[in-house]
């Protein structure tokens, strides 16, 4: 094997350019050639990882199947390349710096001064190259987080230059940028780019490829000014157009060619041609809907589409399998009470009740339940709405009228949903909670089996709190079927009705799985079932 190629993807001008669709889609369009390759994001905040932030701060937060709790870009990726990211992925300053100075502790550096460099930008390229020595890549791309200029963002570009030194032609920066229109001029603007650019250079970094987000298509014009202001040749000039979906962008760089100027640079072969049939059958089937549904997402991050990020990806993974569009609503649990639920949940073809954390909302989540439950509305909670779930089969079924999840209620005579018994010891936030993959054995004859077709799944989990196994006899008695059970543990992972179409709660994330090549089942499911709600 060829050696490994690093690619830098840095953002100027503005943030939310979308460097991780650009990331990912090149991912994809290398791998479409044959080669093998993984992403990697380098995140300038102070925070040891992004499990910590608010989902206002950052978005969601994404988990991998070694249980890191990662940036959200990192879901790009999997859904893009089909291939599970892990903690090496994802690399905050926090972490970085962290490691040096756990390092200085232990006496590593002695008698050495401790600088950001050598030894910060040390530590960055470690856990760049680390990647690299797996021999497992071809390519490895590595999306640095924030904007050049960015006083966070020095380390991680001067350690870009540093590689660029080292490795010549092994090395590539590849950075993104806008091409504003201004409406009243009719024009196109450069100025911006040149100047990130020259922020760049200021820096030592030359970049080899400009992608420029546009609204407008640039004409041969605007590219050789680009290409004149910025060292690059007209053909490294890469448009990159607004898209009507995020899942387009590989189609639209193949078009412009950013993988052959990507090999071309690294003296890679261009011979092979980037097989996107899958890809391209998905997006028809996207585009080409012959049935719709209403589902409503409740949750509290109504405000932000981010906070729920891979279960709007897998909605629309499932909405392609089903070739049925997915319209989904948004429906703030705060705003929902007992007179208003029929009017604001009437008409929806499915209700899912979203994940979190803490006592704001949950009234509101567990009358969509009631509601979901009740009317035979197709309903998938997951996580704590698997939890709400079973609180509100409690109260209405069983009859326990207080009952609740103790991190809402702690006094509670019928703690349902309880804290786990080793989560009783842990006092730290960070990376303390239930994470990553966990096996789950489903009985046969169930919903959730007919569904996956097998016994034997792993899903990945982020929780704190779990189905307290003392009143499963009860929950069975009245009609609750408890489907999937963690084999080793003995925690219940999937709870199921036998008298309702389609109700399930899942402990884990079935989210964070879906892909384009493999969309998840229970979300296809979740549609097929909101399908046939629609029709009766
Ligand atoms: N707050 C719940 C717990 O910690 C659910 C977490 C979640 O929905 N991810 O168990």
């Amino acid at each position: 094997m060829s050696k490994t190629k690093y690619i830098f993807v840095t953002g100027g001008v503005s943030s939310s350019l979308g460097k991780g669709i650009i990331s990912a889609s090149l991912a994809k369009l290398l791998q479409a050639r044959g080669y093998s390759t993984t992403i990697q994001k380098l995140d300038p905040y102070i925070n040891v990882d992004p499990g910590t932030l608010n989902p206002y701060e950052h978005g969601e937060c994404y988990v991998t199947r070694d249980g890191a709790e990662t940036d959200l870009d990192l879901g790009h990726y999997e859904r893009f390349s089909n291939i599970p990211t892990s903690q090496a992925n994802n690399v905050t300053t926090g972490r970085i710096y962290q490691t040096v100075i756990n390092k200085e502790r232990r006496g590593d550096y002695l008698g050495e001064t401790v600088q950001v460099i050598p030894h910060i930008t040390d530590e960055i390229k470690r856990s760049i190259k680390i990647l690299g020595s797996t021999g497992d890549y071809d390519f490895v791309i590595t999306e640095i987080g924030g904007t050049v200029g960015d006083i966070e963002s020095l380390p991680y570009v001067e350690t870009v230059r540093q590689m660029r030194w080292e490795m010549g032609r092994n090395c590539l920066v590849v950075h993104l940028t806008l091409i504003p229109y201004l409406s009243a001029a009719g024009e196109l603007k450069t100025k911006p780019t040149q100047h990130s650019v020259k922020t760049l250079q200021e820096q030592g970094v030359q970049p080899d490829i400009i992608v420029c987000r546009t609204e407008r298509h640039l004409n041969e014009n605007i590219r050789k000014k680009i290409a004149l202001f910025c060292n690059v040749s007209p053909t490294s000039v890469i448009e990159s157009i607004d898209a009507e979906t995020i899942y387009d962008v590989p189609v639209l760089m193949r078009q412009e060619g950013l993988d052959v100027e990507v090999l071309n640079k690294t003296k890679m072969p261009t011979d092979s041609i980037p097989d996107l049939s899958d890809w391209e059958k998905f997006l028809f089937k996207l585009k080409h809907s012959k049935s719709e549904v209403n589902i409503g997402l409740v949750g509290k991050y109504t405000e932000l589409k981010d906070a729920y990020k891979s279960i709007n990806e897998s909605f629309i993974h499932a909405s392609a399998a089903n070739q049925c569009k997915v319209n989904l609503k948004l429906i703030n649990s705060e705003d929902l009470n007992d007179r208003n639920a029929d009017k604001k949940l009437n008409g929806l073809n499915g209700i899912l009740v979203a994940p979190g954390f803490g006592y704001r909302g949950i009234d509101g989540k567990i009358i969509a339940i009631k509601y979901a439950r009740e009317n035979k509305v197709p309903f998938l909670g997951i996580c704590l709405g698997m939890q709400c779930a079973v609180v509100e089969f409690a109260r209405n079924v069983l009859g326990y009228k207080d009952a609740h999840s103790t991190e809402m209620y702690s006094k509670t005579k019928h703690p349902v949903i309880d804290l786990m018994e080793h989560q009783k010891k842990v006092s730290e936030k960070g990376g303390t909670m239930r994470l990553g993959s966990y096996p789950c054995r489903i009985k046969k004859g169930t919903k959730v089996y007919k569904i996956y077709n097998i016994t034997d799944i792993s899903e990945r989990h982020r929780h704190r709190y779990e189905f307290n196994n003392k009143y499963r006899e009860n929950y069975e008695k009245a009609g609750m079927i408890l489907s999937g059970i963690n084999p080793k543990d003995d925690l219940v992972e999937i709870i199921e009705l036998k008298d309702h179409p389609w109700f399930i709660g899942v402990q884990f994330h079935p989210e964070y799985q879906s892909t384009v090549a493999k969309p998840h089942p229970l979300f296809v499911e979740f549609v097929k079932a909101a399908r046939k709600h629609k029709k009766s």
